[in-house]
């Protein structure tokens, strides 16, 4: 990951978001020129005392909503992706998906970062939950995960943005307009409040 120019263009101490403790959390802005795609910001927060640790990345050109879809093989997996923080993460073929909710973070990878961070959450399924289904299922998935991993296998990763802010940068990656019923479902990672 060395190919994208990074500038760091402010550095804040600020009060912590999660403990509350005033000039302890460092707040870094950087601003990260990723080819074929354009300027991201990406804003880390982290705390010292309490180990809060928070980043989004935002797209500085706003987009119209979008899905991107790219097939996963060997060739593929050092693809750079952009998941912004309202962005929804699937691969079908395993059935493995990831919906924006109030702690999802945005973040700068590729291909390989992301099925990196679904075996750390099936991982997380596997301790959590002792029953034999669920066992069962996530050592299937996880084994799943590492045959793409090695580029053995193939799958599709897709990724819906309701606000365009994601991207996979490849010639491969197939972008398309996510349709009406289909957008009224996504998840934004917001939380509304009904005022009525
Ligand atoms: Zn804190």
């Amino acid at each position: 990951m060395s190919e994208e120019e990074t500038t760091e263009i402010n550095e804040m101490i600020i009060k912590c978001p999660a403990c509350n403790v005033d000039g302890i959390a460092k707040s870094i802005m950087k601003e990260i020129e990723i080819p074929h795609f354009g300027k991201v910001l990406e804003t880390t927060i982290q705390c010292e005392k309490c180990g809060f640790k928070h980043s989004d990345v935002i797209a500085l050109e706003h987009n119209d909503p979008a899905k991107y879809t790219l097939k996963i093989s060997k060739e593929t997996l050092s693809v750079r992706v952009v998941r912004s923080q309202s962005a929804t993460v699937t691969i079908p073929e395993i059935g493995v998906k990831v919906e924006p909710g109030p702690k999802s973070e945005g973040y700068v990878t590729n291909v390989e970062g992301i099925l990196t961070r679904f075996e750390g959450a099936v991982k997380k399924a596997l301790q959590l939950f002792e029953d034999e289904q669920t066992q069962t299922n996530a050592k299937k998935t996880l084994s799943e995960i590492h045959e793409l991993i090695n580029g053995n296998t193939t799958a599709t990763l897709i990724i819906d943005d309701p606000f365009g802010q994601s991207n996979i940068v490849s010639d491969d990656v197939i972008i398309s307009e996510i349709p009406e019923d289909e957008l009224k479902e996504l998840k934004t990672g917001f939380s509304h409040i009904e005022d009525r």
